[in-house]
């Protein structure tokens, strides 16, 4: 072989690997994405290599040999394991090789077909003729309405004088578009449930300022009005700036062991005289030797003032609120491991099966008047649901609606039961 066709075997490999990173890293990749182009391009340099060392074995394509697509095996094995979708065309934008990943995409055998035939968005198919046409890489955002509505970025960069033309590598955009749909409701509704008390002040305002001016039964009312408005508006700051707070703080695990019967009665302590307002009764039994969770005692605190202050507001005026604390296996037959199981259960109106997954959804009321006539933000258990994750922990609900509900909180052992504490 000569030395032109040796170096023409290095080439192809190398360039195209180095057309992934490049494509990887100009698509707002992670750091993952990036490494694997570099792993991409450093595999394919070394099977090019050993394929040009290594000596024929009949017709077995070595790392550096054709296969019928003209790609070489080395490069064809590099993308087919690729997780993003890649396609690679011929001059006359027929499929030369399309790997596992597009063809989860696309959905049928690509191999020969024209380019048009298989993604049938216009976008696409325009730029791909325009890379063609000028040479230049471009990208393009598209979406597949069917069967479930997925969104991506195309890149399409031309390669001069090889068996493939143009590469199509298609980066999935749904789960970011996700986010941002997801990041502008929750501002849309902050702002919404915030204007609500805002317009209610502004308008006693007015009132006070002009005909209530001299009014004196009527500005005591009015201002006793105002006054539940602007805590209704502190009690939404306060749950936004701890759901923030929380979220940022959502993947680092918690420090600290806590006894979970302490943080337990704490919290009861703190909403007995609500309940007892109420009449209602807030009882709890609770296993002894419980070992201690590993936890952030104030998040703990939290969860279970939430979910008792959820109990008494839409338990039965007069009713129980019970708590309990024991030993239970994971929800969901989840490993062999023992939780602690915290469990808080009312005989209250209940909730709708419907409903229920819903409930920890931020801004998520059943019945959105009655939650503002009880002082509600509809924040409580979307901050009691990240708390739990992050302890690694379960949140279940259980209800039936007229009877009540249980809402159980599963967390980890920071040590096995009974295990002796060794003290320095
Ligand atoms: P809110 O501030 O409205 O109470 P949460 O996030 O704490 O917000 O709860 C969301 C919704 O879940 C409530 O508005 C209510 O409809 C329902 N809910 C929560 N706890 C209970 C419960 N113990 N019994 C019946 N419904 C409940």
């Amino acid at each position: 072989m000569g030395t032109w066709e040796r170096l023409r075997r290095v080439a192809w490999p190398l360039a195209a690997g180095m057309l992934v990173a490049i494509l990887l890293t100009s698509s707002n990749a992670d750091a993952a994405w990036i490494v694997f182009g570099a792993v991409a391009i450093v595999a394919l340099a070394m099977s090019a290599a050993a394929g040009r060392a290594r000596p024929r074995l009949g017709n077995a394509a070595s790392g550096g040999e054709a296969t019928a697509s003209g790609l070489p095996v080395s490069a064809r094995d590099v993308f087919e394991r690729l997780p993003d979708p890649l396609m690679l065309l011929d001059a006359s934008e027929r499929v030369v090789f399309a790997n596992r990943a597009m063809r989860a995409v696309i959905g049928v055998d690509a191999e020969r077909k024209h380019v048009s035939s298989l993604l049938r968005t216009p976008a696409v198919l325009e730029a791909v003729r325009r890379s063609a046409a000028r040479g230049e890489p471009t990208s393009v955002e598209f979406t597949f309405p069917v069967p479930i509505q997925r969104t991506y970025q195309a890149y399409i960069a031309r390669i001069a004088g090889g068996p493939v033309a143009t590469i199509l590598l298609l980066h999935d955009l749904t789960a970011m578009k996700r986010a941002e749909q997801m990041r502008a409701d929750f501002v849309a509704n902050a702002s919404h449930e915030l204007r609500t008390p805002l317009a209610a002040l502004s308008g006693f305002i007015d009132t006070l300022k002009g005909h209530a001016r001299d009014d004196m039964a009527a500005r005591e009312q009015f201002l006793g009005i105002m006054t539940v408005e602007a805590e209704r508006m502190r009690r939404l700051i306060d749950d936004l700036l701890s759901l923030t707070r929380i979220e940022q703080n959502e993947h680092v695990p918690p420090s600290g062991e806590t006894s979970l019967e302490t943080v337990l009665r704490e919290a009861m302590a703190t909403l007995m005289p609500l309940a007892k307002a109420e009449g209602i009764s807030l009882e709890m039994a609770a296993a002894p030797g419980m070992p201690p969770v590993a936890g952030e005692r104030d998040e703990l605190i939290q969860i279970f003032q939430n979910l008792i202050h959820n109990a008494i507001k839409y338990g039965k005026p007069g009713g129980h609120v019970w708590l309990s604390l024991g030993l239970a296996a994971a929800p969901g037959g989840r490993g062999a491991e023992q939780m602690l199981a915290a469990g808080i259960r009312d005989d209250g109106e209940g909730i709708p099966q419907n409903a229920v997954p819903r409930l920890t959804e931020r801004f998520y009321r059943v019945d959105v008047k009655r939650s503002r006539e009880k002082g509600g933000t509809g924040l409580g258990l979307a901050i009691v649901k990240h708390i739990v994750n992050r302890h690694q922990g379960r949140l279940t609900i259980e209800s039936m609606p007229g009877e009540g509900s249980t809402f159980t909180v599963y967390l980890p052992a920071a040590r096995p039961a009974g295990a002796v504490t060794e003290m320095s």
